[in-house]
Protein backbone atom coordinates (compact mmCIF):
# COMPACT_ATOMS: atom_id res chain seq x y z
CA UNK A 1 0.00 0.00 0.00
CA UNK A 2 1.23 3.04 -1.24
CA UNK A 3 1.31 6.13 1.64
CA UNK A 4 1.58 10.07 2.07
CA UNK A 5 0.86 12.44 4.15
CA UNK A 6 -1.48 14.34 1.85
CA UNK A 7 -3.37 12.77 -1.18
CA UNK A 8 -4.75 14.89 -4.08
CA UNK A 9 -7.70 13.94 -5.52
CA UNK A 10 -7.89 15.97 -8.71
CA UNK A 11 -5.40 17.93 -10.23
CA UNK A 12 -6.69 19.96 -12.29
CA UNK A 13 -7.28 23.83 -11.40
CA UNK A 14 -7.26 24.12 -7.58
CA UNK A 15 -5.69 20.46 -7.06
CA UNK A 16 -2.51 21.65 -9.27
CA UNK A 17 -2.10 24.62 -7.00
CA UNK A 18 -2.81 22.42 -3.84
CA UNK A 19 -0.34 20.01 -4.47
CA UNK A 20 2.44 22.45 -5.28
CA UNK A 21 1.88 24.45 -2.11
CA UNK A 22 1.84 21.20 -0.46
CA UNK A 23 5.29 19.90 -2.10
CA UNK A 24 6.79 23.45 -1.48
CA UNK A 25 5.69 23.08 2.15
CA UNK A 26 7.30 19.29 2.61
CA UNK A 27 4.65 17.33 2.86
CA UNK A 28 4.67 13.81 1.37
CA UNK A 29 1.72 14.64 -1.21
CA UNK A 30 0.38 11.88 -4.13
CA UNK A 31 -1.84 14.03 -6.44
CA UNK A 32 -4.38 11.74 -8.25
CA UNK A 33 -6.55 12.36 -11.76
CA UNK A 34 -8.86 10.69 -13.63
CA UNK A 35 -7.19 12.27 -16.89
CA UNK A 36 -3.82 14.05 -17.30
CA UNK A 37 -3.81 17.55 -16.52
CA UNK A 38 -4.23 20.07 -18.15
CA UNK A 39 -7.39 18.37 -20.36
CA UNK A 40 -10.31 19.42 -21.73
CA UNK A 41 -12.69 17.79 -19.80
CA UNK A 42 -13.31 19.11 -16.72
CA UNK A 43 -13.80 23.12 -15.93
CA UNK A 44 -10.13 24.44 -16.70
CA UNK A 45 -9.47 24.79 -20.60
CA UNK A 46 -10.09 27.21 -23.52
CA UNK A 47 -7.13 29.27 -23.78
CA UNK A 48 -8.03 31.78 -21.12
CA UNK A 49 -9.91 32.98 -17.49
CA UNK A 50 -11.07 36.19 -16.66
CA UNK A 51 -9.15 37.72 -13.75
CA UNK A 52 -10.24 40.73 -11.56
CA UNK A 53 -10.52 42.55 -7.91
CA UNK A 54 -13.26 44.59 -8.02
CA UNK A 55 -15.03 41.51 -7.76
CA UNK A 56 -18.82 42.37 -8.49
CA UNK A 57 -19.94 38.89 -7.22
CA UNK A 58 -19.29 39.73 -3.80
CA UNK A 59 -16.35 42.25 -1.45
CA UNK A 60 -15.61 39.19 0.81
CA UNK A 61 -14.06 37.83 -2.47
CA UNK A 62 -11.20 40.72 -2.49
CA UNK A 63 -9.02 39.54 0.41
CA UNK A 64 -8.47 36.10 -1.11
CA UNK A 65 -8.08 37.83 -4.77
CA UNK A 66 -4.91 39.91 -3.01
CA UNK A 67 -3.52 36.52 -2.08
CA UNK A 68 -4.30 34.72 -5.82
CA UNK A 69 -2.90 37.58 -7.53
CA UNK A 70 0.52 37.51 -5.02
CA UNK A 71 0.62 33.38 -5.70
CA UNK A 72 0.07 33.80 -9.44
CA UNK A 73 2.92 36.59 -9.89
CA UNK A 74 5.34 34.11 -7.32
CA UNK A 75 4.54 31.14 -9.79
CA UNK A 76 5.56 33.42 -12.72
CA UNK A 77 8.67 34.59 -10.85
CA UNK A 78 9.76 30.90 -10.10
CA UNK A 79 8.74 29.30 -13.19
CA UNK A 80 10.05 32.43 -15.74
CA UNK A 81 6.59 31.99 -17.74
CA UNK A 82 4.24 34.71 -18.37
CA UNK A 83 0.89 33.49 -17.18
CA UNK A 84 -1.09 36.60 -16.12
CA UNK A 85 -1.89 39.47 -18.83
CA UNK A 86 -2.77 42.35 -17.75
CA UNK A 87 -5.05 43.80 -20.55
CA UNK A 88 -7.18 45.47 -18.27
CA UNK A 89 -10.98 44.42 -17.83
CA UNK A 90 -13.89 46.44 -18.89
CA UNK A 91 -17.50 46.17 -17.44
CA UNK A 92 -20.45 47.71 -18.65
CA UNK A 93 -23.61 47.53 -17.16
CA UNK A 94 -26.54 49.44 -16.01
CA UNK A 95 -25.70 51.35 -13.54
CA UNK A 96 -28.10 49.61 -10.97
CA UNK A 97 -27.24 45.85 -12.27
CA UNK A 98 -25.63 43.30 -10.65
CA UNK A 99 -22.56 43.46 -12.63
CA UNK A 100 -21.81 47.78 -12.15
CA UNK A 101 -23.76 48.07 -9.06
CA UNK A 102 -20.94 45.51 -7.45
CA UNK A 103 -18.07 46.36 -9.22
CA UNK A 104 -18.26 49.93 -7.49
CA UNK A 105 -19.31 48.12 -4.06
CA UNK A 106 -15.84 45.76 -4.03
CA UNK A 107 -14.05 48.76 -5.32
CA UNK A 108 -14.84 51.48 -2.60
CA UNK A 109 -15.07 48.76 0.58
CA UNK A 110 -11.38 47.85 -0.32
CA UNK A 111 -10.20 50.92 -2.26
CA UNK A 112 -9.34 49.64 -5.62
CA UNK A 113 -8.51 51.53 -8.31
CA UNK A 114 -11.12 51.75 -11.19
CA UNK A 115 -12.05 54.10 -14.04
CA UNK A 116 -15.79 54.90 -14.53
CA UNK A 117 -17.21 56.34 -18.15
CA UNK A 118 -20.18 57.71 -19.20
CA UNK A 119 -22.94 55.65 -22.18
CA UNK A 120 -21.65 58.62 -24.13
CA UNK A 121 -17.44 58.12 -23.50
CA UNK A 122 -17.51 53.90 -24.30
CA UNK A 123 -17.03 54.66 -28.14
CA UNK A 124 -14.98 56.84 -28.21
CA UNK A 125 -12.84 54.99 -25.32
CA UNK A 126 -13.30 51.52 -26.83
CA UNK A 127 -13.54 52.08 -30.56
CA UNK A 128 -15.61 48.91 -31.47
CA UNK A 129 -17.92 48.49 -29.01
CA UNK A 130 -21.36 49.76 -28.95
CA UNK A 131 -22.77 50.20 -25.49
CA UNK A 132 -26.31 48.59 -24.59
CA UNK A 133 -28.35 51.68 -24.24
CA UNK A 134 -27.93 54.01 -21.14
CA UNK A 135 -25.02 51.47 -19.44
CA UNK A 136 -21.49 52.76 -18.13
CA UNK A 137 -18.59 51.23 -18.30
CA UNK A 138 -15.68 50.61 -15.43
CA UNK A 139 -12.19 49.76 -16.17
CA UNK A 140 -10.21 48.13 -13.87
CA UNK A 141 -6.36 48.24 -15.15
CA UNK A 142 -4.63 45.63 -13.15
CA UNK A 143 -7.01 43.02 -14.53
CA UNK A 144 -7.08 40.65 -17.49
CA UNK A 145 -7.01 36.91 -18.06
CA UNK A 146 -4.70 34.04 -17.25
CA UNK A 147 -3.33 31.34 -19.96
CA UNK A 148 -5.53 28.11 -17.49
CA UNK A 149 -3.51 25.06 -19.02
CA UNK A 150 -0.38 27.09 -18.67
CA UNK A 151 -0.96 27.67 -14.99
CA UNK A 152 -1.85 24.24 -14.05
CA UNK A 153 0.75 22.97 -15.65
CA UNK A 154 3.33 25.32 -14.13
CA UNK A 155 2.10 24.36 -11.08
CA UNK A 156 2.36 20.79 -11.52
CA UNK A 157 5.66 21.13 -13.12
CA UNK A 158 6.85 22.73 -9.65
CA UNK A 159 5.07 19.94 -7.81
CA UNK A 160 7.27 17.76 -9.59
CA UNK A 161 10.08 19.50 -8.62
CA UNK A 162 9.57 19.41 -4.98
CA UNK A 163 9.14 15.94 -4.61
CA UNK A 164 5.28 15.33 -5.01
CA UNK A 165 4.07 12.13 -6.82
CA UNK A 166 1.58 12.42 -9.24
CA UNK A 167 -0.83 9.99 -10.84
CA UNK A 168 -2.20 10.13 -13.93
CA UNK A 169 -5.48 8.79 -15.66
CA UNK A 170 -5.61 7.38 -12.55
CA UNK A 171 -9.47 7.44 -11.27
CA UNK A 172 -9.97 7.33 -7.57
CA UNK A 173 -13.07 5.21 -7.29
CA UNK A 174 -13.61 5.74 -3.79
CA UNK A 175 -12.85 7.15 -0.28
CA UNK A 176 -13.16 5.85 3.16
CA UNK A 177 -12.08 6.80 6.45
CA UNK A 178 -10.35 4.29 8.36
CA UNK A 179 -9.44 5.45 12.12
CA UNK A 180 -7.42 8.75 11.76
CA UNK A 181 -6.37 8.20 8.16
CA UNK A 182 -8.16 7.75 4.65
CA UNK A 183 -8.07 5.12 1.99
CA UNK A 184 -8.42 5.55 -1.44
CA UNK A 185 -9.08 2.69 -4.05
CA UNK A 186 -7.75 3.35 -7.35
CA UNK A 187 -8.46 0.89 -10.57
CA UNK A 188 -5.00 -1.11 -9.17
CA UNK A 189 -3.85 -0.01 -6.11
CA UNK A 190 -4.89 1.49 -2.39
CA UNK A 191 -3.18 4.72 -1.07
CA UNK A 192 -3.08 5.57 2.71
CA UNK A 193 -3.42 9.01 3.41
CA UNK A 194 -3.00 11.10 6.85
CA UNK A 195 -5.37 14.05 5.11
CA UNK A 196 -7.76 13.71 2.28
CA UNK A 197 -8.02 17.10 -0.42
CA UNK A 198 -10.71 16.83 -2.88
CA UNK A 199 -11.02 19.18 -5.56
CA UNK A 200 -13.01 17.12 -7.92
CA UNK A 201 -14.67 19.90 -9.98
CA UNK A 202 -17.38 18.69 -11.86
CA UNK A 203 -17.17 15.21 -10.18
CA UNK A 204 -17.41 16.71 -6.46
CA UNK A 205 -21.17 15.71 -7.08
CA UNK A 206 -20.27 12.12 -6.30
CA UNK A 207 -16.34 13.16 -4.37
CA UNK A 208 -17.84 14.39 -1.85
CA UNK A 209 -21.75 13.86 -2.21
CA UNK A 210 -22.45 13.81 1.61
CA UNK A 211 -21.39 17.46 2.26
CA UNK A 212 -25.51 17.50 1.09
CA UNK A 213 -25.31 20.64 -0.40
CA UNK A 214 -27.10 20.45 -4.20
CA UNK A 215 -24.73 21.69 -6.91
CA UNK A 216 -25.75 21.89 -10.71
CA UNK A 217 -23.71 20.63 -13.72
CA UNK A 218 -24.08 23.38 -16.34
CA UNK A 219 -22.63 22.73 -19.74
CA UNK A 220 -21.20 25.94 -21.00
CA UNK A 221 -19.74 26.98 -24.69
CA UNK A 222 -16.71 29.11 -25.58
CA UNK A 223 -16.25 30.49 -29.20
CA UNK A 224 -13.74 32.16 -31.14
CA UNK A 225 -14.57 34.34 -33.98
CA UNK A 226 -12.17 35.51 -36.97
CA UNK A 227 -11.44 38.89 -36.55
CA UNK A 228 -10.15 41.02 -39.69
CA UNK A 229 -10.75 44.21 -37.53
CA UNK A 230 -7.76 46.22 -36.30
CA UNK A 231 -10.39 46.46 -33.33
CA UNK A 232 -10.49 43.91 -30.43
CA UNK A 233 -6.57 42.96 -30.51
CA UNK A 234 -4.11 42.88 -27.35
CA UNK A 235 -2.19 44.49 -29.57
CA UNK A 236 -4.39 48.03 -29.66
CA UNK A 237 -4.69 47.91 -26.31
CA UNK A 238 -8.05 46.27 -26.13
CA UNK A 239 -9.34 44.99 -22.88
CA UNK A 240 -11.25 42.04 -21.40
CA UNK A 241 -14.97 42.88 -21.53
CA UNK A 242 -17.91 41.77 -19.43
CA UNK A 243 -21.71 42.74 -20.71
CA UNK A 244 -24.45 42.82 -18.71
CA UNK A 245 -27.36 43.38 -21.35
CA UNK A 246 -30.87 42.79 -20.95
CA UNK A 247 -30.65 39.43 -22.78
CA UNK A 248 -27.76 38.08 -20.68
CA UNK A 249 -24.05 38.47 -19.36
CA UNK A 250 -21.16 38.20 -22.21
CA UNK A 251 -17.32 38.29 -21.83
CA UNK A 252 -14.84 38.05 -23.83
CA UNK A 253 -10.93 38.50 -24.59
CA UNK A 254 -8.54 40.69 -26.93
CA UNK A 255 -7.37 38.74 -29.81
CA UNK A 256 -3.88 37.63 -29.20
CA UNK A 257 -3.15 35.19 -31.67
CA UNK A 258 -4.29 33.09 -34.93
CA UNK A 259 -7.58 31.84 -33.00
CA UNK A 260 -9.51 34.92 -33.02
CA UNK A 261 -11.56 36.45 -30.37
CA UNK A 262 -12.81 34.29 -27.61
CA UNK A 263 -16.48 35.06 -26.65
CA UNK A 264 -19.13 33.30 -24.26
CA UNK A 265 -22.06 34.54 -22.28
CA UNK A 266 -21.59 33.73 -18.54
CA UNK A 267 -25.27 33.47 -17.33
CA UNK A 268 -27.71 30.58 -18.49
CA UNK A 269 -26.32 27.09 -19.56
CA UNK A 270 -27.69 23.66 -20.14
CA UNK A 271 -27.75 21.52 -16.58
CA UNK A 272 -26.48 18.13 -16.93
CA UNK A 273 -26.86 14.97 -14.51
CA UNK A 274 -23.65 14.12 -14.18
CA UNK A 275 -20.33 15.08 -15.32
CA UNK A 276 -19.24 12.26 -17.55
CA UNK A 277 -22.27 13.57 -19.85
CA UNK A 278 -20.38 16.68 -21.53
CA UNK A 279 -20.43 16.39 -24.83
CA UNK A 280 -18.99 18.90 -27.46
CA UNK A 281 -21.92 19.30 -29.81
CA UNK A 282 -23.22 22.32 -30.41
CA UNK A 283 -26.00 24.31 -28.92
CA UNK A 284 -27.23 26.21 -31.49
CA UNK A 285 -29.86 28.98 -29.24
CA UNK A 286 -26.36 29.21 -27.19
CA UNK A 287 -24.36 30.55 -30.27
CA UNK A 288 -27.40 32.31 -31.70
CA UNK A 289 -27.20 34.44 -28.56
CA UNK A 290 -23.66 34.88 -28.58
CA UNK A 291 -23.84 35.62 -32.44
CA UNK A 292 -27.09 38.27 -31.73
CA UNK A 293 -24.45 39.95 -28.70
CA UNK A 294 -21.64 40.29 -31.28
CA UNK A 295 -23.86 41.66 -33.62
CA UNK A 296 -25.23 44.66 -31.36
CA UNK A 297 -22.46 45.11 -29.56
CA UNK A 298 -18.97 44.59 -31.15
CA UNK A 299 -20.14 45.04 -34.82
CA UNK A 300 -16.86 45.01 -36.45
CA UNK A 301 -16.21 41.50 -35.79
CA UNK A 302 -16.44 38.62 -38.53
CA UNK A 303 -19.20 36.13 -38.07
CA UNK A 304 -16.61 33.40 -38.90
CA UNK A 305 -16.59 31.05 -36.07
CA UNK A 306 -13.19 29.34 -36.32
CA UNK A 307 -13.30 27.29 -32.75
CA UNK A 308 -15.72 26.10 -30.43
CA UNK A 309 -15.27 24.07 -27.11
CA UNK A 310 -17.78 22.58 -24.18
CA UNK A 311 -16.62 23.07 -20.76
CA UNK A 312 -18.73 22.58 -17.32
CA UNK A 313 -19.80 25.07 -14.54
CA UNK A 314 -20.36 23.33 -11.07
CA UNK A 315 -22.91 25.63 -9.23
CA UNK A 316 -24.08 25.99 -5.68
CA UNK A 317 -27.69 27.57 -4.83
CA UNK A 318 -26.58 30.74 -4.17
CA UNK A 319 -23.66 30.80 -6.73
CA UNK A 320 -20.20 31.47 -4.05
CA UNK A 321 -17.60 28.35 -3.26
CA UNK A 322 -17.82 25.70 -0.84
CA UNK A 323 -14.23 25.42 0.77
CA UNK A 324 -13.26 24.31 4.00
CA UNK A 325 -12.97 21.32 6.24
CA UNK A 326 -15.16 18.13 5.68
CA UNK A 327 -17.80 18.65 9.36
CA UNK A 328 -17.76 14.88 10.02
CA UNK A 329 -14.00 14.10 8.65
CA UNK A 330 -11.67 16.62 10.54
CA UNK A 331 -8.84 15.58 7.81
CA UNK A 332 -10.75 16.31 4.79
CA UNK A 333 -10.29 19.48 2.89
CA UNK A 334 -12.34 20.40 -0.31
CA UNK A 335 -12.83 23.24 -2.68
CA UNK A 336 -16.27 22.88 -4.23
CA UNK A 337 -19.16 24.29 -7.01
CA UNK A 338 -16.49 27.41 -7.95
CA UNK A 339 -19.74 28.18 -9.67
CA UNK A 340 -18.25 29.46 -13.10
CA UNK A 341 -15.93 31.89 -11.96
CA UNK A 342 -13.34 30.11 -9.35
CA UNK A 343 -10.17 29.75 -12.19
CA UNK A 344 -8.50 33.11 -10.89
CA UNK A 345 -8.84 32.01 -7.46
CA UNK A 346 -7.17 28.34 -7.96
CA UNK A 347 -3.22 29.81 -6.77
CA UNK A 348 -4.98 31.53 -3.68
CA UNK A 349 -7.40 28.50 -2.70
CA UNK A 350 -4.45 25.41 -2.96
CA UNK A 351 -2.16 27.26 -0.48
CA UNK A 352 -5.43 27.29 1.55
CA UNK A 353 -6.40 23.71 1.50
CA UNK A 354 -2.49 23.16 1.57
CA UNK A 355 -2.53 24.80 5.02
CA UNK A 356 -5.42 23.52 5.84
CA UNK A 357 -4.13 19.86 5.80
CA UNK A 358 -0.61 20.50 6.98
CA UNK A 359 -1.60 22.70 9.85
CA UNK A 360 -5.30 22.37 10.49
CA UNK A 361 -6.18 25.83 9.75
CA UNK A 362 -5.60 28.97 7.59
CA UNK A 363 -5.34 32.89 7.75
CA UNK A 364 -7.25 33.72 4.97
CA UNK A 365 -10.40 34.87 5.34
CA UNK A 366 -13.23 31.43 4.13
CA UNK A 367 -15.72 31.76 6.53
CA UNK A 368 -18.08 33.15 3.87
CA UNK A 369 -17.66 30.07 1.90
CA UNK A 370 -18.54 27.72 4.58
CA UNK A 371 -21.14 24.93 3.93
CA UNK A 372 -22.70 26.08 7.07
CA UNK A 373 -24.41 28.76 5.71
CA UNK A 374 -26.75 26.00 4.10
CA UNK A 375 -27.42 24.51 7.21
C1 LIG B 1 -16.59 28.08 -20.03
C2 LIG B 1 -15.99 28.46 -18.72
C3 LIG B 1 -15.50 29.74 -18.53
C4 LIG B 1 -14.97 30.10 -17.30
N1 LIG B 1 -14.44 31.36 -17.15
C5 LIG B 1 -13.84 31.70 -15.98
C6 LIG B 1 -13.16 32.92 -15.87
O1 LIG B 1 -13.09 33.70 -16.84
N2 LIG B 1 -12.54 33.20 -14.70
C7 LIG B 1 -12.56 32.33 -13.65
O2 LIG B 1 -11.98 32.65 -12.61
N3 LIG B 1 -13.20 31.16 -13.72
C8 LIG B 1 -13.83 30.81 -14.87
N4 LIG B 1 -14.45 29.61 -15.00
C9 LIG B 1 -14.53 28.72 -13.84
C10 LIG B 1 -13.24 28.01 -13.61
O3 LIG B 1 -12.65 27.63 -14.82
C11 LIG B 1 -13.51 26.82 -12.71
O4 LIG B 1 -14.17 27.26 -11.53
C12 LIG B 1 -12.21 26.14 -12.30
O5 LIG B 1 -11.38 25.94 -13.40
C13 LIG B 1 -12.55 24.81 -11.65
O6 LIG B 1 -11.37 24.21 -11.17
P1 LIG B 1 -11.46 22.82 -10.42
O7 LIG B 1 -10.11 22.51 -9.96
O8 LIG B 1 -12.60 22.88 -9.44
O9 LIG B 1 -11.97 21.80 -11.55
P2 LIG B 1 -11.10 21.07 -12.69
O10 LIG B 1 -10.02 21.95 -13.16
O11 LIG B 1 -12.08 20.54 -13.67
O12 LIG B 1 -10.39 19.91 -11.91
C14 LIG B 1 -11.09 18.82 -11.37
C15 LIG B 1 -10.23 17.61 -11.62
O13 LIG B 1 -10.69 16.52 -10.85
C16 LIG B 1 -10.42 15.35 -11.59
N5 LIG B 1 -11.23 14.27 -11.03
C17 LIG B 1 -12.57 14.23 -10.91
N6 LIG B 1 -12.97 13.10 -10.32
C18 LIG B 1 -11.85 12.40 -10.05
C19 LIG B 1 -11.61 11.12 -9.46
N7 LIG B 1 -12.60 10.34 -9.02
N8 LIG B 1 -10.34 10.69 -9.35
C20 LIG B 1 -9.31 11.46 -9.80
N9 LIG B 1 -9.49 12.66 -10.37
C21 LIG B 1 -10.74 13.13 -10.50
C22 LIG B 1 -10.81 15.77 -13.00
O14 LIG B 1 -10.28 14.92 -13.98
C23 LIG B 1 -10.25 17.17 -13.06
O15 LIG B 1 -8.94 17.20 -13.61
C24 LIG B 1 -14.97 29.20 -16.23
C25 LIG B 1 -15.45 27.89 -16.42
C26 LIG B 1 -15.94 27.53 -17.66
C27 LIG B 1 -16.47 26.14 -17.86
Amino acid sequence: MLTCDVAVVGIGGVGSAAVAHLAKAGASVIGLDRFSPPHTHGSSHGQTRVIRMAYFEHPDYVPLLRQAYRNWHDLEQTTGKQLYFPTGVLQIGPESGEVIAGTLRSAQEHQLAIECYAYEDIPREFPGVVSPEGCVGILEKDAGYLLVADCIQAYLDQATQHGATIKTNCPVQSWSRVGDTFELQTDSEVIQAKQLIVCGGAWAKQLVADLNVPMTILRKHLYWYENDASAYTREASFPVFLIETTQGIYYGFPQFDSQGVKLARHDGGEPIAAAEQLSSSEDAADRQAVENFTARHLPLLSKKLVHREACMYTVTPDHHFLVGTHPEHPGLHFAAGLSGHGFKFASALGEILSDLAITGQTTSPIGFLSIRRFS
